[in-house]
């Protein structure tokens, strides 16, 4: 009975059943081929086998029962389609084997192209032909080299070094160059390649090239490369690649033939246009692996008109239909136009505001949508800095703006070198002649990529666009030698090491650093930019989204900031008030010598001289703060860090003792602070004498916190602004902790305060896990809480923060323990709980208990959005995420209310 379940398992879907929905089954390319087929378009008929089978095969290491019978039936009914059969000597149908997973990733898999070729049917596939013995020849040594390299792994380079050799023989550098007899003499010299390394001669039974190379895709899934790319995007390891056999339409029969990708607008900064590269007489892998010089796609008009327009035509149909930016690749066979793919296409974070906003203008899609398409990571990527260029810098070449940014640092030409030296910590700038899969770490690696070949679409542009990497490709004029380490350019030679800097938006390349400066955005949100009249798309999108964003969001966005300016930028972003003020600042700098006396102070009257002494200047501080953020709440942690971290460290003052000893100097100060840092030495200083603990210890020192906050606030309110502190007392755990805190504060507050109308809030911190889990009672004396998600997180897991990233994450993250730090993103199983609990018990016991988060990850795009669903009241970050915080928590409101309006 199994048996016969497994055997009805549908493994096969003919294009004319899928459609773009049924990704997670059909692959991103099988469900878009699909979706054209039904739309009527022209597309090669074939058929999708679904991501099932793979996992299915990958489980057992064999094909799924039932597989191979519908493989066969679907394959018939093909035949019949097309009027060919696959192997036919005199009229062979030909297919390719084509890999695609429900993301793209791009370059990643298996592709392998005249799948049904031997040594009978390429006679009658030139015959087919009109005779074009070039033609055939030409498409059977395609397939032996990429069923070689992909199903069988021969080396590429084989292959290639073959085909180099041939085009020496001949005098050229040009493949269209190589005859019929040339082409079969190489088709001679793969079958050897092949021979050798497989031990086998080259399949001749194109049932066992179909198989064998669907298999191969199946395997491609878990290729090293492959499972490196995943884990950088965040791709799932278990979704599998679906398998689309497609017959065969040939780009590669002579000058009226050819092969291209488009964009409908344009990927790098949205602008509306043509956008693509063709290419004459050649099989769509060449156009991808940038190996000839494409031309740009406008060019084709002049071409062939007819198949031009088609495709234009085309492309606002697609664009109209999925409502968003499409790239696709698509084959003109003699004349007659066919569409081998579509996908809604990647972009750069520019054109994601772009086009976001110009689909609204055209009425394609409304502003909630157009809000779920951009997202923080975008928005934080366009407020990188530029470089400057009213210097007398030269660029020394000019490619393709591949993906925007600025990017300087030393030039390496092997993906293990880039590695080798940021590891180090330099910054480095990857330069190849083009890039492939193997070169991923590399990429990861570096600052930037350059590289003298490939268009816009070339495997470097798709991938660095992807990472958010600054990436400059095409850059012709570079002479790049790798075996040598080096380029030349316009008569400068360029080694390993040597500095150059790269601009991914204007394409340009210059030689040593460039300096930066800020990004338009950036400007946008300082104020400095008007939206309603700068002439700059990127600004006007920004602003629109970013207004609809702030209308849509619950989630109200803080900041953390320490300082006046700090305070006052971050409300130039939308900061709603400060969700943090570190006071410890204020204990540093030429203060240190007032927190060395309360420390070393050995009667009540030291400290309490000491503590006066520091209350101005607190106050001073409180009041610059409290003006720039007039009218807004702002959160003021009490001292939180342990005492000895103001001191100077243990090794110095014992070296500075014994010499002052040796010298005969007076050492008594010296000597005092040493025995004191002796005995404040603590093994795990995190979790000591730090916090609320230093408050219950060390008399006064809370109070001169608390009554420099309650005076400054009066100060300022009395001077005509209005100030709303919230004192937040750190690292509590037990709700007696937080009262005896409170009740001191209270009593300090009511006499400072008097008649002057300011209201202080007292609260806590929530960041050990004890009061998380004792929210509840904590709540009862606190006004509000805040999740100090870091220390919650180092607490919650058990790990020293400052120790484990460098220590062992790496290998946490390689082992998918964890697929994100949870120091960046919230760990929403188990640190998430905590907070949950907290937030629910705490709003049980007192209702209106103000709830927020102050950690790193109130920035994290990820972690807004769980903070959302929590029910927070606020996120707070540090004043450059404060617009990215805005943006995804307007992002959360419209995902949850499910109103997005698909
Ligand atoms: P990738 O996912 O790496 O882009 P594809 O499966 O799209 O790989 O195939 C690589 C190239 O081969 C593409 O340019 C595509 O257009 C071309 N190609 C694939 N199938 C066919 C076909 N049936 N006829 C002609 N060209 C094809
Ligand atoms: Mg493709
Ligand atoms: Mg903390």
């Amino acid at each position: 009975m199994a048996a016969q379940e497994t055997v009805d398992h549908k493994y096969v879907y003919d294009f004319a059943e899928g459609n773009k929905e049924l990704k997670d089954l059909l692959g991103g390319k099988g469900a878009n081929l699909a979706e054209m087929t039904n739309l009527g378009l022209p597309v090669p008929p074939g058929f999708t086998i679904t991501t099932e089978a793979c996992k299915a095969y990958l489980a057992t290491g064999r094909e799924p029962d039932g597989l191979a019978e519908q493989i066969e039936a679907h394959l018939e009914s093909l035949e019949r389609e097309m009027g060919r059969r696959l192997g036919d000597p005199d009229d062979p149908l030909l297919v390719s084997v084509r890999s695609g997973a429900k993301f793209s990733m791009p370059g990643m898999m298996e592709t392998v192209l005249n799948v049904g070729l031997n040594d009978r049917s390429v006679v009658g596939l030139s015959a087919q032909a009109g005779g074009n013995d070039r033609f055939a020849w030409d498409s059977y040594r395609r397939l032996i080299q990429m069923f070689g390299k992909t199903v069988c792994e021969v080396p590429g380079e084989e292959f290639e070094h073959a085909l180099d050799e041939v085009k020496r023989a001949k005098g050229t550098k040009n493949d269209l160059d190589l005859d019929a007899d040339d082409l079969r003499g190489l088709v001679d010299a793969y079958k050897k390649i092949f021979a050798k390394h497989t031990g086998r001669e080259f399949p001749q039974e194109p049932r066992e090239q179909l198989d064998l190379a669907i298999r191969a895709v199946f395997e491609s899934w878990n290729a090293e490369r492959a499972v490196l790319y995943r884990r950088q995007e965040r791709i799932p390891a278990d979704l599998g690649t679906a398998v689309n056999v497609v017959s065969m339409v040939f780009g590669n029969l002579g000058p009226d033939s050819g092969t291209g990708v488009a964009f409908t607008r344009d990927p790098a900064s949205g602008a509306q246009g043509i956008y693509g590269d063709y290419l004459a007489n050649a099989q769509g892998e060449d156009v991808v692996a940038g190996i000839r010089n494409t031309v740009p796609l406008q060019e084709l008009e002049q071409l062939d008109k007819k198949s031009y327009d088609e495709l234009l035509d085309i492309m606002a149909r697609l664009e109209g239909h999925y409502r968003d930016l499409c790239d696709i690749e698509f084959t003109i066979e003699r004349g007659k136009l066919w569409m081998l793919q579509t996908r809604v296409g990647k972009r750069t974070a520019a054109a994601a505001f772009v086009i976001a906003g110009q689909l609204v203008d055209e009425g394609l899609i409304d502003l909630d949508e157009a809000l779920h398409r951009v997202n923080g990571a975008q928005l934080a990527q366009l407020m990188f800095p530029r470089f400057r260029l009213d210097h007398d810098f030269q660029p020394v070449a000019k490619g393709i703006g591949a993906s925007p940014g600025a990017a300087s640092g030393k030039v390496v030409f092997t993906s293990a070198r880039a590695v080798e030296l940021a590891a180090e910590g330099e910054s480095v700038i990857l330069v190849r002649r083009e890039t492939n899969p193997d070169d991923l770490n590399g990429m990861i690696a570096a600052q930037g990529i350059l590289t003298s070949r490939g268009g816009k679409t070339s495997h470097a542009a798709v991938v660095a666009r992807g990472m958010g990497k600054t990436c400059v490709s095409g850059a012709d004029e570079l002479e790049v030698d790798v075996p040598a380490k080096r380029f030349t350019v316009g008569g400068h030679t360029v080694v390993e090491g040597d500095v150059v800097s790269i601009d991914g938006t204007t394409g340009k390349v210059y030689l040593g650093e460039v300096p930066v400066m800020p990004s338009e955005v950036v400007q946008y949100f300082e104020g400095s930019l008007d939206p309603e009249h700068v002439d700059n798309a990127l600004v006007r999108a920004v602003h629109r989204i970013m207004t609809h964003a702030d209308a849509r969001r619950r989630l109200l966005v803080r900041t953390n900031a320490d300082t006046g300016a700090d305070a006052a930028r971050a409300r130039r972003f939308g900061a709603e008030g400060i969700g943090l003020c570190r006071t410890e600042h204020m204990f540093l700098g030429d203060r240190r010598e007032l927190v060395e006396r309360l420390i070393l102070a050995r009667t009540d009257d030291e400290r309490e001289s000491a503590l006066a002494a520091l209350l101005p200047l607190q106050r001073a501080d409180f009041e610059e703060i409290f003006r720039e953020m007039d009218g807004l709440p702002v959160t003021v942690r009490l001292i939180d860090p342990p005492l000895h971290e103001f001191l100077p460290p243990l090794e110095q003052l014992a070296v500075n003792v014994a010499v002052a000893q040796e010298r005969g100097e007076d050492v008594a100060q010296e000597e005092a602070l040493l025995a004191a840092v002796r005995r404040m030495h603590e093994e795990n200083p995190m979790l000591g004498l730090r916090g609320v603990r230093l408050g219950l210890v060390i008399p006064g020192l809370f109070a001169m916190q608390v009554r420099a906050i309650a005076e400054a606030a009066v100060t300022v309110t009395r001077a005509g602004a209005v100030a709303r502190p919230e004192i937040m007392v750190p690292l509590v755990g037990a709700v007696q902790e937080l009262e005896t805190v409170r009740a001191e504060a209270e009593k300090i507050i009511a006499e400072v305060v008097g008649d002057s109308g300011v209201e202080v809030l007292i609260g806590t911190m929530i960041e050990v896990p004890r009061a998380a889990l004792t929210a509840g009672q904590i709540a009862e004396a606190a006004q509000f809480f805040s999740f100090g998600t870091n220390d919650l997180t180092q607490m919650g897991w058990g790990f020293s923060r400052d120790d484990v990233e460098g220590a062992f994450f790496w290998r946490y993250l390689e082992l998918g323990i964890f697929g994100i730090s949870p120091f960046e993103s919230i760990d929403r199983e188990g640190v998430g709980r905590l907070v949950r609990i907290a937030a629910e018990e705490g709003r049980a016991a007192r209702p209106e208990l103000k709830l927020g988060v102050c950690g790193e990850h109130g920035g994290d795009p990820d972690s807004v959005h769980f903070f959302h669903e929590v029910g927070l009241d606020y996120v707070s970050c540090s004043p450059f995420r404060v617009p990215v915080a805005r943006l995804e928590a307007g992002r959360a409101s419209v995902e949850t209310d499910g109103s997005d309006s698909r």
